[in-house]
């Protein structure tokens, strides 16, 4: 196929909820992503936060592969080797007692809901709870997760949507007060906003907001889908906060490609909520995918991935407040790790149109919120890798502007 009958053939059979760059991707090696033409592009988005060890990491492809040649798929009917062990995996390096697997990360959510409505009904056997997300936030696209993403324009269409959430502000401790009742059963936030447009929790904040939640019993959900696996310099945001959450959802870098998340839960909630023919999933932590993640986790320890994200971040940030000291048309710089946001006057370029031409000129960037350039690279990037990406990002601001 050509280039323009694979676009057009994708534009005639697939709906059309996205708008695609005019790209057709062929295959990936490293940090660098290859067109059907054969052009390269340099990666810095790892098909939105999930190439966190980019394409084809020594060690990776092979653990897959052995895994195809043994089994895919059991349903979990069957107990199996690549599941004990991938669970183990995500309970320890949360901290957390308990896994679900799920598909995605909006499925990730679900379940968490799901855990907390019924922890607050174990409770007190009532069915009016409440609770609180954050304005800006994105948590995905089923109707569950729809009903606590703050973003009108995703939600409205799509109501009435499930009942009995409210809205605070994020990073507005008052906010959130303001919203707790007697009824409130959890308070979800992202550790750090990824869609809203890259706006890490303050540490009062988000200290604030587990204090609010030992003191009532309220669960504390974070979802770290995007934030989480390495990104922001620690295996989990939160960490970095000295929080402890009941319940954390991850998905994206996860599998680094294959489609796994997981929602994690502390003892509390292990023992006072879902149990057995409560909760299920067809797919959810195959032997496929569980070799994946067991891939992934050790790939990260072997190589210190978190620890190469504490070096490099600092080496990209540098960078960035370069661009931003260079840039009038740049007004702010925000983030944590390798999930950084460079925010952009709408009155002088748009962030759309920028990353429009980095493609062009061979650098795969995408946007978040108002105006908002984001950087979610692979977690193995060099400092060869920034640099070309800044001299990109350079060149099409001066353009713009
Ligand atoms: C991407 C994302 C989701 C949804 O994950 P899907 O796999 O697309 O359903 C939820 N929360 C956050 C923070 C995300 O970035």
């Amino acid at each position: 196929m050509t280039k323009e009958e694979t676009i057009n053939q994708c534009e005639e059979y697939v709906l059309h909820t996205y708008n695609r760059f005019p790209l057709v991707i062929d295959h990936g090696e490293g940090t660098t992503v290859y067109d059907t033409d054969g052009k390269a592009y340099l990666d810095f988005m790892s098909g939105i936060g999930v190439y966190a060890l980019g394409y084809h990491y020594p060690g990776y492809d092979e653990a897959l592969i052995g895994q195809v040649r043994k089994v895919l798929h059991t349903s979990n009917l069957y107990y199996h080797e690549p599941l004990a062990e991938a669970a183990k995996n995500v309970v320890k390096s949360t901290g957390m007692s308990k896994v679900f697997f799920t598909n995605s990360g909006a499925e990730a959510i679900e379940g968490a809901l799901k855990a907390a409505r019924k922890y607050a009904y174990l409770r007190d056997g009532k069915n009016d709870h409440e609770i609180i997300a954050m304005n800006s936030s994105f948590h995905g696209r089923s109707i569950g997760a729809l009903s606590v993403t703050g973003n009108k324009a995703y939600r409205d269409p799509f109501k009435p949507l499930m009942g009995g959430v409210v809205f605070a502000d994020y990073n507005d401790l008052d906010s959130v007060r303001s919203c707790v009742t007697d009824k409130t059963c959890a308070i979800i936030m992202e550790t750090v906003q990824g869609e809203g447009g890259i706006y890490p929790a303050d540490p009062d904040f988000i200290r604030g907001v587990e204090k609010i939640c030992r003191e009532r019993d309220i669960l504390l959900i974070l979802d770290e889908i995007q934030c989480g696996m390495g990104r922001s310099g620690s295996m989990w945001a939160f960490q970095q906060f000295g929080v402890t959450p009941d319940i954390v959802t991850c998905a994206k870098a996860l599998g680094c490609g294959v489609p796994v998340g997981a929602f994690v839960m502390n003892q509390k909630v292990a023992e006072h909520s879902l149990t057995a023919g409560d909760h299920g999933t067809t797919y959810g932590g195959n032997p496929f995918v569980c070799s994946a993640v067991n891939a992934v986790f050790r790939l990260f320890h072997e190589h210190d991935i978190v620890g190469h994200v504490q070096v490099i971040s600092k080496y990209l940030a540098e960078k960035l407040d370069g661009l931003m000291a260079s840039h009038h048309s740049v007004v702010a710089h925000r983030g944590m790790g390798l999930i950084r946001g460079l925010e952009l006057d709408p009155s002088c370029v748009q962030a759309g149109k920028v990353a429009s031409l980095a493609l062009e000129n061979g650098l795969m960037i995408i946007t978040a919120g108002h105006n908002v350039l984001r950087f979610v690279p692979p977690l193995v990037i060099t400092e060869d890798d920034v640099d070309k990406a800044v001299a990109i990002l350079d060149e099409v601001l001066t353009e713009v502007e």
